[in-house]
């Protein structure tokens, strides 16, 4: 017997969907992605999308983190701060906890997106 992470019902082991929301019953694991503090750069503003979905804000010293079903999904950063702009897109498979740390790159201006032991 388990239950679902989106609406909470009940669910049967054996299903692949939620039977009351429609969503996947797939085991799920952790996405976190970080933004350690950095000198000099306290009011830049990261811009994170998950599956092209929902836009998530994080800044120095904050994290995010979602529960996502196992599988393929797509991490998109961005920021525009000061005269720097900057994006990355990430193509990751989840099939555990992952995390992703967001790091200063002071030689283009931008930034790198590392994963990191969970
Ligand atoms: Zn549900």
């Amino acid at each position: 017997m388990k239950y679902c992470r989106y609406c909470g019902n009940e669910i049967s082991d054996a299903d692949a969907f939620c039977q009351f929301c429609g969503k996947s019953a797939a085991p799920g694991y952790t996405l976190t992605v970080e933004k350690p503090k950095e000198f000099g750069i306290k009011k830049a503003v990261f811009n994170i999308v998950v599956d092209n979905r929902e836009t998530y804000a994080i800044k120095g010293g904050q994290k995010l983190e979602l529960v996502l079903p196992a599988g393929f999904h797509t991490l998109f950063v961005s920021w525009n701060f000061r005269l720097s702009s900057d994006k990355k897109t990430i193509n990751f498979i989840l099939q555990r906890n992952a995390k992703f740390v967001i790091s200063l790159n002071r030689v283009s201006g931008g930034f790198d997106v590392f994963e990191t032991q969970a």
